[in-house]
């Protein structure tokens, strides 16, 4: 592990052996049971985590509940300052962050930096939305009235994130949460649990120098019993969740019953359609980076290739000479292509997809399977597979978290791959590679992709944070980061103020005493 530097990392980031998983900035405590956190790349021990008891959760919301009545008071435009100063402090941890990243949740240095990277464009984002958080101005159908609405936070918002953006999620809502004056309370995946421990040493550290309360930036830890604590917890009106359908399935029910608010953003099962016009080296660049990238651990990777019969086997010969050029191994060699699975049970999961297919008749083009052997100890390495399938097949259905990519083939004109793209329970990302302005056009149409991102010539991974991300149907419907998804974080309030000496009600109705 020290040969990457791990170890000065760690020190940069005061991640220890041991460290307290409850925080509320500056004070940190833990006397839960630790959660071992084991490299994917290399199965070492990288560090412990205590989880949140009950009665630590108690003492998290205590602070965030008082800090938020302190915090709302600061004028947004110095609350974006303290966002400021955090993005500052992330550009000089840049490195030791992403190399944190890389080695505890196993995507790519490359891949770390740029997560690192998004939740410093993020807070320069949500910098300039603190000037801009701005309500409407409406004109009274009442004379001598004046009618506007304006945004006013909301209070302690629960964050619950997947591992596989470990760092980048917390810092979309965050750096919004913060600028709208709420405080957060964070407990993100227990497969990566230092990342949270780094995050929350940065935060703390700006939060200190400015003198701020302890509770605007909270951090607990634990599994989804843990989670559960929030998604119960009447003090929080916004809980904002990323992971599994399954997950969401069960936050939303949670948060509803006491008629909170969430936040979704859950499974994908994105497809790439391609067209008799696309451009074949655009459209293998794009498949391979969206179907291995992150080892296809992304939500936005791409699962299914729906592609037209006509230049079909050209495009699968050509996915097939690519694979071969892939690299598996250490992460944190720049060398390497891809990197390991989080865990062994997601090499199951893996194992069980290509199985599924194989046994519902799928044909396969590209063989899978687990590496062994020099620099695959940690048993989590497995090879990029592409499979020959139909949509309707139930594995097709399914997002499995892994570097598996379906071929699909469709005939006639781009409605019936459209009907194909659209046909599955998610609905996160889409892409069409055309050169066709029709077929483009169509697919972005009203009777196009159904998804919350859909994008022509460009593959579905990889979205920029100036946009709303997010999608529809079982992916939650949520939507974070940019254009105006801070809207989420905060309360409307519609206000009418009379300067009149008379007291006219709406719709003319009148009421003499
Ligand atoms: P997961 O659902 O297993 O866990 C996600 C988080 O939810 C974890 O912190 C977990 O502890 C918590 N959790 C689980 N059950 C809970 C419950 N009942 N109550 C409260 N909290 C609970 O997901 P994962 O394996 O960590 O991540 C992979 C999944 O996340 C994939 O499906 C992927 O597509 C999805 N994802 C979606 C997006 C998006 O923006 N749409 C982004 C990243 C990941």
């Amino acid at each position: 592990a020290t040969d990457f530097g791990i170890e000065k990392a760690l020190q940069q980031l005061g991640v220890q052996d041991m460290n307290p998983g409850t925080s509320t900035g500056s004070e940190n405590f833990g006397s839960g049971e630790p959660i071992a956190s084991y490299s994917p790349v290399d199965a070492q021990l990288i560090g412990k985590v205590t989880s949140t008891t009950e009665e630590e959760y108690g003492m998290v919301m205590e602070s965030a509940t008082k800090a938020f009545r302190q915090w709302r008071m600061v004028p947004a435009p110095q609350r974006g300052e303290i966002v400021r100063q955090f993005g500052n402090k992330l550009r000089e941890l840049k490195e030791p962050l992403g190399k944190l990243v890389s080695y505890e949740m196993g995507k790519s240095y490359q891949e770390g930096l740029g997560e690192v990277q998004e939740m410093i464009d993020i807070c320069d984002f949500a910098v300039g939305l603190s000037r801009q958080l701005h309500g409407l101005t409406m004109h009274s159908e009442r004379p001598g009235h004046r009618m506007y609405e304006q945004y006013h936070p909301l209070g302690v918002v629960g964050i619950i994130s997947a591992f596989n953006f470990p760092v980048a999620v917390w810092a979309w809502n965050t750096a919004l949460v913060w600028v709208c004056g709420d405080v957060c309370v964070w407990k993100p995946s227990e497969k990566t649990p230092l990342c949270g421990v780094a995050c929350q040493n940065i935060i703390a550290e700006v939060l200190k120098e400015n003198k701020l309360p302890e509770g605007i930036s909270c951090l607990i830890n634990g599994d989804y019993r843990v989670g559960e604590m929030m998604t119960h917890d009447k003090r929080i009106p916004l809980v904002s969740a990323t992971g599994s359908i399954r997950m969401g399935k069960i936050v939303a029910q949670a948060v509803a019953a006491r008629l909170g608010k969430s936040l979704l953003e859950l499974g994908g099962n994105n497809a790439i359609i391609v067209t008799p016009d696309a451009d074949i080296k655009m459209t293998v660049i794009g498949a391979v980076f969206g179907a291995v990238g992150t080892a296809g651990q992304r939500c936005t990777s791409t699962r299914r290739l729906i592609i037209h019969e006509s230049i079909y086997e050209k495009v699968k010969n050509a996915l097939v000479d690519a694979y071969q050029q892939l690299r598996i191994g250490n992460p944190l060699d720049e060398n390497n292509h891809v990197g390991p699975l989080i865990d062994t049970d997601a090499v199951k999961m893996y194992e069980a997809a290509l199985e599924k297919v194989k046994k519902e008749g799928g044909n396969i083009v590209v063989e899978g399977g687990v590496l062994t052997g020099e620099g695959y100890e940690s048993g989590c390495y497995v090879k990029p597979a592409i499979a020959e399938a139909e949509n309707s097949f139930e594995i097709v259905q399914e997002e499995t978290f892994a570097p598996i990519l379906y071929l699909l083939k469709y005939s006639g004109s781009v409605e019936n791959a459209i009907e194909l793209q659209n046909g599955v329970v998610q609905g996160l990302s889409s892409a069409i590679m055309t050169n066709n302005l029709r077929e483009a056009e169509k697919f972005l149409s009203v009777a196009g992709s159904d998804c919350g991102i859909a994008n022509v010539n460009i593959g579905t991974s990889g979205a920029e944070i100036g946009g709303a991300f997010g999608g529809e149907k079982e992916t939650g419907g949520g939507r974070e980061s940019g254009s105006d998804a801070w809207k989420i974080y905060m309360r409307r309030q519609t206000n009418t103020i009379n300067y009149t000496t008379e007291l006219p009600l709406a719709q003319g109705i009148k009421f003499d005493l």
